[in-house]
C-alpha cells in the first residue's frame, strides 16, 4: 500500500485534501492522471449500462433531498455502525471488524450482542486495542454514519428542525425520480435507472487509502420489475457485472463472489463482489447486487402519500415495482485498478515501476517525444505528430530530460505507446513506438501510424 500511495502522490494521481493545512482525514482528491483513470473507469460502466442498453434510462439528482427521504428509506433510524475507543492511544475501531478480527461473525448485529462477545473477550483477557496493545477499551456504541449539514438556514442555527443530509447513497434519488421518470419517459417494466455521483458518509475508521472515504462516489442501478422476475432477473445482473469486470481487463481469479448470510429485512438476496487487493491483504467488497423487494418504493409512497404503483396493461395487474440493484464504488474500482496494474519488473539489474493498465483504462494512451530536445526540427516534427494524434487518442507531449527519463515516467502513469521522432524520421517519415509492456520497439511510416495505434489499443467494446 505504501508503494501505491507514494506513486499516486509524485505522479499526480491521488493528493492527500488540505496537505498545505496539515491535512483533513479520510478525504482524498484526484490529481490530472487520477481524475483521467477515475473518468475513464466511469465511461467503461456508463458505456455498458447505460449507452448500450436499450432497457436503462440515466440520472444525475442533487446530492440533497427532502430530509424525510432518510427517514423513510430508514437510514436516519438505523445507519449506525458499532464504534469502541481505546482510552490509552485514542484510537477509534468498528467493533463488528474488531470481533471479526478474533474470527467472531459481527456483521449486522445487535450491539447487545455485540458487547457481550466484547466483554466474553475481556473477560479471558483476550481484548487488546490492535494499534498499541492496551487493554482499556471502552464498550460499543452506536455511531450514525449520516453526514448533516444546513440548507436554507443559518449555519449557527442548525438544529434537529432543520437540518438536511448529505446523501449516505445515489440510489435515493433514483427512488424519488422514478414516478417523473415514467410520466415523462413512460418506459415499460422491466427496466433500469442509473447514476453516478457523490455520497457521503460518517465512517469511524478510514484508513485504507482510498477504498473507504467519507466523499465518495458510486455508480448504482436500480432494475424495476414483476415480483416473479426477480430469481431470474438477480442472477442475470449478477452474470452481467462479473462480464463487465472480464471486460475491462480484470481476471477471473481476482474476483469473487461473497454471499450474504444475514439480510436486511426486505431484502431476499444480496451477494458482493469482492477484489484480491493485493495492496490491502486480501478479498475486499468493491461492488454490492441486492434484490431489495419493494421495500425502496413502497417506503417512499408511504411516507410522501405519492402512488409509485405500475400497472401492467397485459394483465391488468397494479403492483409495487421490485427492484434488483447493483452498486459500485468508482474509488474503489480506482484502487482495485491501480492495484491490478502495479508491477515491478528487473531490468538489468534496476526495478521498473510500470502500471500495466488495461488499454481502455489507461490515463494516457500516447505519449510523442523529440530525440532531442535542442533540435528544433526534431521538436516540430514530434509536435506535429502529437497535434495530429491526439485529436484521436489522449496523448501528452514530452521533451523533459533524456529518453531514459521520459519512458520511465510513462511507464509510471502507465501510457501503452511512447513515439520517438528522431533524425531519421526526417529523411524517411518513420518513427520508433514502443511499446510499454514488452519494451519493444517498431519503425513504423507516420502515414500508418493513426491506424497502427487503432489496432493496437484495445478500446472497450
Ligand atoms: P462496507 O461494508 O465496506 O462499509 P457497504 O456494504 O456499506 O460497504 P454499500 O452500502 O453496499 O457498502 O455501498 C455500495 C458500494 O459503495 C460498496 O460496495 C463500495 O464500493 C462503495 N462504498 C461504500 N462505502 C464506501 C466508502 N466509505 N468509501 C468508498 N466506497 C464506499
Amino acid at each position: 500500500m505504501e508503494q501505491l500511495v507514494s506513486l499516486c502522490k509524485r505522479r499526480g494521481f491521488v493528493f492527500p485534501s488540505s496537505e498545505i493545512y496539515g491535512g483533513f482525514a479520510a478525504i482524498y482528491d484526484y490529481g490530472h492522471y487520477g481524475a483521467l483513470l477515475k473518468n475513464n473507469i466511469r465511461d467503461a460502466w456508463w458505456k455498458h449500462m447505460v449507452q448500450w442498453r436499450e432497457d436503462i434510462l440515466g440520472l444525475d439528482s442533487a446530492i440533497f433531498m427532502h430530509p424525510t427521504t432518510w427517514v423513510a428509506s430508514g437510514h436516519v433510524g438505523s445507519f449506525d455502525d458499532p464504534q469502541i475507543d481505546c482510552r490509552t492511544c485514542k484510537n477509534r475501531f468498528r467493533a463488528d471488524h474488531v470481533l471479526e478480527s478474533y474470527g467472531i461473525e459481527a456483521d449486522k448485529v445487535p450491539i447487545e450482542t455485540i458487547n457481550a462477545e466484547l466483554e466474553r473477550l475481556r473477560h479471558e483477557k483476550k481484548l487488546v486495542c490492535q494499534v498499541c496493545g492496551s487493554k482499556d477499551l471502552t464498550s460499543a456504541k452506536q455511531f450514525s454514519l449520516m453526514v448533516k449539514s444546513n440548507l436554507g438556514s443559518p449555519t449557527n442555527e442548525l438544529s434537529e428542525e432543520n437540518v438536511v443530509y448529505l446523501r449516505p447513497e445515489t440510489c435515493g434519488g433514483i427512488y424519488l425520480q422514478y414516478k417523473n421518470t415514467m410520466d415523462a419517459l413512460h418506459p415499460k417494466l422491466p427496466f433500469g435507472m442509473a447514476q453516478i455521483g457523490k455520497a457521503f458518509r460518517n465512517e469511524i475508521v478510514a484508513r485504507q487509502f482510498v477504498f473507504r472515504t467519507r466523499e465518495f462516489e458510486q455508480m448504482e442501478m436500480q432494475y424495476f420489475h414483476h415480483p416473479s422476475m426477480t430469481k431470474a432477473l438477480y442472477e442475470n445482473w449478477r452474470a452481467t457485472r462479473w462480464e463487465w469486470y472480464k471486460a475491462i481487463g480484470v481476471p477471473e481469479q481476482k474476483i469473487r463472489w461473497h454471499k450474504h448470510e444475514k439480510l436486511a429485512h426486505y431484502a431476499s438476496e444480496a451477494h458482493d463482489i469482492e477484489y484480491n487487493f493485493a495492496s490491502l491483504g486480501g478479498f475486499k467488497e468493491i461492488e454490492g447486487v441486492h434484490a431489495r423487494g419493494d421495500w425502496d418504493l413502497a417506503q417512499h409512497a408511504k411516507f410522501s402519500g405519492a402512488d409509485l404503483s405500475y400497472f401492467e396493461e397485459t394483465t391488468k395487474e397494479r403492483f409495487v415495482p421490485h427492484i434488483v440493484e447493483t452498486s459500485v464504488g468508482l474509488n474503489r474500482l480506482f484502487l482495485m485498478c491501480i492495484d491490478l496494474a502495479y508491477t515491478e519488473e528487473d531490468v538489468d539489474g534496476e526495478t521498473r515501476v510500470v502500471l500495466k493498465f488495461p488499454h481502455a483504462l489507461a490515463p494516457v494512451k500516447v505519449a510523442v517525444f523529440p530525440l532531442l530536445k535542442n533540435k528544433p526540427e526534431l521538436v516540430v516534427q514530434a509536435r506535429n505528430v502529437y497535434v495530429d494524434l491526439r485529436k484521436q487518442f489522449l496523448c501528452e507531449f514530452d521533451d523533459h530530460g533524456n529518453i531514459g527519463k521520459r519512458y520511465r515516467r510513462q511507464d509510471e502513469i502507465g501510457t501503452p505507446f511512447c513515439i520517438t521522432v528522431d533524425f531519421d524520421t526526417l529523411t524517411d517519415q518513420t518513427v520508433t513506438v514502443r511499446d510499454r509492456d514488452t519494451m519493444k520497439q517498431e519503425r513504423i511510416a507516420l502515414s500508418e501510424l493513426i491506424s497502427y495505434l487503432n489496432q493496437k489499443l484495445c478500446l472497450l467494446s
